[in-house]
């Protein structure tokens, strides 16, 4: 972990039908952007999210299978054994107006969506396996 300057801020429509998870990862990575954040908000299909348990260690998958507007989409983007990894966190509204979330899982349809991306320049921030959580986290500050 590190310091980082501001590179290309952009905004992008992912395309209808695409899963929003590969879409995230693809504006990020298409355009040679190694580390950065996003925003998102449009609408999808269905969603499938995730909730990490802490105890087993292990994400237990939750599928929302019907249509729901993405109130906030947030995450980052950095790499995972040379490639461009994507940690996003959704907010759904359902037809009801009740809200679901979670840890964004392939498998989500967009219906529209539009990104708020930063590309963030200097060291390529790297993901590694945390003994302690089990999950594949940035190294602590040294
Ligand atoms: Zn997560």
């Amino acid at each position: 972990m590190g310091s980082f300057g501001l590179g290309q801020v952009f905004l992008e429509r992912l395309r209808h039908d695409d899963d929003l998870l590969l879409a995230l990862k693809k504006a990020f990575k298409d355009n040679g952007y190694t580390t950065g954040f996003f925003t998102a908000i449009g609408a999808v299909k269905r969603a499938k999210i995730a909730y990490y348990e802490q105890g087993s260690q292990a994400y237990r998958e939750i599928a929302i299978p019907e249509p729901a507007e993405i109130l906030s989409c947030v995450g980052d983007i950095s790499q995972l054994e040379e490639d461009t990894a994507v940690h996003a966190h959704i907010t759904l509204s359902l037809s009801d107006g009740t809200v679901r979330g979670g840890h964004l899982l392939k498998g989500t349809v967009i219906f529209a969506c539009e990104v708020f991306g930063v590309e963030l320049k200097g060291e390529a921030l790297q993901r590694g396996f945390d003994a302690v959580t089990g999950l594949k986290l940035w190294a602590y500050k040294t």
